[in-house]
């Protein structure tokens, strides 16, 4: 018998569910990539649980076998997160998707790890509240916690570790833990809630989340303003910020990526670098703060300075910068992307973009830069040719100095993708004198390393 069929047998004693334990080609490729540059390799076998137990089940057979095990969600993660590099088990948690409690009163709710964001956005909307952290992609709130994602809202409102309160965790083994409560706020020993958020994968898996909500504000109102160069731009933001105006989201994106989204959705913005910025709250604060961004802007050459407070232009707006992604492959079809996420300190933001920008327009590669400016985050999108090592070289040798002048800089290799194992070598640059105790955590709590093997540490 081949493994794969042997690991099959084994696996449907324990998840008796023909249509849940695949090896079927296209359900392999499916868990055998990202989308990203990075290679694909299959997983020997894809399970969908229905249940913690069969979560618990799953894992203890695992460990006591040594078969790897690769928790999968939506498979957004850009850094080869879900990749099973070493074959084994892909633990696809799409159908763990209950709201188990939405408590409108305490502005909590917990859920299963398989709930995309826009289904809690719907399931919350009615009750005017929303959950704000937004990757850009419909992922899953098990993903999204294991990798601490944020995005444009952080801003305002904090990442993944802001918003978990409790979790229900399945470590390899089979023994089933929870972490937090449903109350704000604890100092109820060593915090190991905020361990597992971004452990991705690999210290056991989420099976369940309590999270914090937060009301829709009365009104919110969008804006964009052309600037002159990007470092315009950056010193606005930093401005805006620092004045004590409430931004929601402030996004700043390129003279490239607007090229891109005007050919890609059929927008026609001047082809200039532009900030998007959000603001929520009373009809009264945000008309003021619109006032103050406008000045602070225009002290920065803005241009083109728009507001609208329709929900459909909002959401064609914010649609736009969630393309920018997409927009930049097809400016190259075929192509994939490097994407790089350094966050710097605010001060630093306008040279580290300047000088990303440089080393990119002078290498001849094409790219675009967006950033979640009031974080000091940015990405630089490389667009590569997948089967040209020669591209990807090039690529790295970029990404490598974009992430060598963060870190001289003060800040970070990763503001919000994680490691996977694209980025091994940057966390070892970044805390090499921490990895040992990395180590001892990973050992910890998984011995046998069954748990994502190859990612976060080598
Ligand atoms: C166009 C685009 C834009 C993006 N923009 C952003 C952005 O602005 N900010 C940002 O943070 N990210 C961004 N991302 C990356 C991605 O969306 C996030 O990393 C997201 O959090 C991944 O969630 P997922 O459900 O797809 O997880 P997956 O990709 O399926 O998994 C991610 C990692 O988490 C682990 N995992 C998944 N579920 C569980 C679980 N239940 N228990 C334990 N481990 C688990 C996996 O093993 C893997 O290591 C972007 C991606 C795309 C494609």
């Amino acid at each position: 018998m081949d493994v794969a069929a042997d690991l099959r047998a084994q696996l449907l004693r324990l998840v008796p569910d023909e249509r849940r334990v695949s090896d079927g080609e296209s359900v392999l490729d499916q868990h055998s990539a990202d989308l990203s540059y990075h290679p694909p390799h299959r997983p020997d076998v894809v399970v969908f649980p229905e249940s913690t137990g069969e979560v618990a089940r799953v894992l203890e057979w695992a460990d006591e076998a040594r078969v790897p095990i690769v928790p999968f969600g939506a498979g957004t993660s850009l850094e080869g997160h879900v990749i099973p590099l070493h074959g084994g088990i892909s633990l696809d948690l799409t159908r763990l998707s209950a709201i188990v409690a939405l408590r409108p009163y305490d502005l909590t709710v917990t859920l299963q790890p398989g709930v995309t964001r826009s289904q809690l956005e719907a399931a919350a909307g009615p009750h005017g509240l929303w959950f704000p952290v937004d990757p850009g992609a419909d992922a899953t709130l098990g993903g999204m916690a294991a990798t601490n994602a944020s995005g444009t809202t952080t801003v305002r409102y904090g990442g993944m570790r802001a918003h978990v309160l409790a979790l229900e965790v399945v470590l390899p083994g089979g023994r089933v833990v929870r972490t937090g409560s449903r109350a704000v706020k604890t100092s109820a020993g060593y915090n190991l809630t905020n361990l597992f958020v971004g452990s991705e994968g690999t210290l056991g898996v989420i099976t369940e989340l309590t999270l914090r909500l937060h009301p829709i504000p009365d009104h919110i109102v969008v804006s964009r303003a052309a600037f002159p160069s990007v470092e315009s731009a950056c010193r606005a933001a930093a401005a805006i910020i620092g004045s004590g105006v409430l931004v929601t989201r402030c996004e700043l994106l390129d003279a490239m990526t607007i090229a891109a989204l005007n050919a890609f959705s059929g927008t026609d913005f001047p082809t200039s670098p532009y900030l998007f910025i959000e603001f929520g709250g009373t009809e009264a604060g945000v008309a003021g703060d619109l006032v103050t961004t406008r000045e602070l802007a225009e002290d920065e050459g803005a241009t083109a300075f728009e507001s609208e407070s329709d929900p459909t232009a909002r959401a064609r707006m914010w649609g736009a910068r969630h393309n920018a992604l997409m927009a930049s492959l097809a400016l190259a079809p075929g192509s994939k992307a490097m994407t790089t996420d350094v966050a710097v300190p605010v001060s630093e933001l306008a040279s580290a973009i300047e000088q990303a920008r440089r080393a990119l327009d002078e290498s001849g590669l094409r790219g675009g830069i967006v950033g979640h400016v009031g974080d000091g985050n940015f990405h630089v999108a490389f667009l590569l040719d997948p089967n040209d090592a020669a591209s990807i070289a090039q690529a790295e040798a970029l990404n490598a100095l974009v992430v060598e002048d963060a870190l001289a800089r003060g800040g970070t290799c990763t503001g919000e993708h994680g490691i996977g194992f694209g980025k091994l070598g940057y966390l070892e640059q970044e805390h090499g004198d921490l990895i040992p105790l990395f180590r001892g955590i990973k050992q910890l709590f998984d011995p046998n390393g069954i748990m994502n093997p190859g990612k976060v540490l080598p």
